[in-house]
């Protein structure tokens, strides 16, 4: 389907101008006109269609996936092509073109699924490190998890699935990290860690150090795991070193 344009003076939307302001206000209406005679004028093709998060107008929206061609315009009427342009993102609501780098930012529906994933993966890693056999940990990991999202999260569930993680990537207790645990972790942080502030980064960190700390000082395998987990998160050691003395000096 070819859609009609909207550049009418062959500019890429993805311009200075603030969404939803019409291109041409503020010119001399005469040269509005010349520029409706004479110019390049863009003709876009959708090639397909999804949800992105639109960096225009803020929020979840429907996106289209377009690319063009120019075609100079004299009196009107299309003559010369001037070859294609895009591929460019239109948002369905603002109207707005972004390039397709647009995409690489996940939807806040999306975004929350992932950090809820990464606080399930946090908390988990930590008490594979031997945590689950304490009563105040269990506690802490539930209401942690409870406060995550996770409603239906109980101590039964939460062990089980820890004996099963321990069973697959390593030895409960291990001194360091298994190599599988830190595959989950890193699946589990890496893809969300861009998407983060520092704080988030952080309190994400934090959340596991507290876990950590609820059956006493942190074990050499705590440390490991905390470690891992501050890695994935792009999260520097010596900062992982800071958050988690920080963690130890103000419990919660
Ligand atoms: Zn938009």
């Amino acid at each position: 389907m070819v859609l009609p344009d909207r550049e009418r003076d062959g500019r890429n939307s993805h311009d200075s101008r603030a969404p939803g302001t019409p291109p041409d206000r503020g010119r001399p209406a005469g040269l509005h006109r010349v520029r409706r005679l004479i110019g390049t004028r863009t003709a876009w093709t959708t090639v397909c269609d999804g949800e992105f998060f639109c960096p225009g107008c803020g929020g979840d929206r429907n996106y289209q996936r377009r690319s063009g061609r120019r075609r100079f315009v004299l009196l009107g009427v299309p003559l010369l092509s001037r070859g294609r342009t895009g591929p460019v993102v239109e948002c369905a609501a603002c109207q707005d073109h972004f390039g397709l780098d647009a995409l690489d930012h996940p939807t806040t529906i999306r975004l929350a699924a992932m950090l809820r994933e990464a606080v399930h993966t946090v908390v988990i890693a930590v008490l594979t490190t031997g945590g689950a056999t304490s009563r105040t940990t269990l506690d802490a990991a539930v209401a942690t998890l409870r406060g995550a999202g996770f409603d239906d999260c109980t101590e039964e569930r939460v062990v089980a699935l820890v004996n099963a993680l321990a069973a697959d990537t390593g030895r409960p207790g291990a001194p360091d990290c298994a190599p599988g645990l830190a595959i989950e972790l890193h699946e589990a942080l890496g893809p969300l860690a861009p998407h983060l502030a520092p704080a988030g980064r952080e309190a994400l960190l934090l959340k596991g150090a507290r876990i950590a700390l609820a059956d006493g000082p942190y074990t050499p395998a705590e440390r490991d795991v905390l470690a891992t987990a501050g890695c994935a998160l792009t999260i520097g050691t010596d900062d992982v070193a800071r958050l988690m003395a920080a963690a130890q000096r103000t419990p919660s």
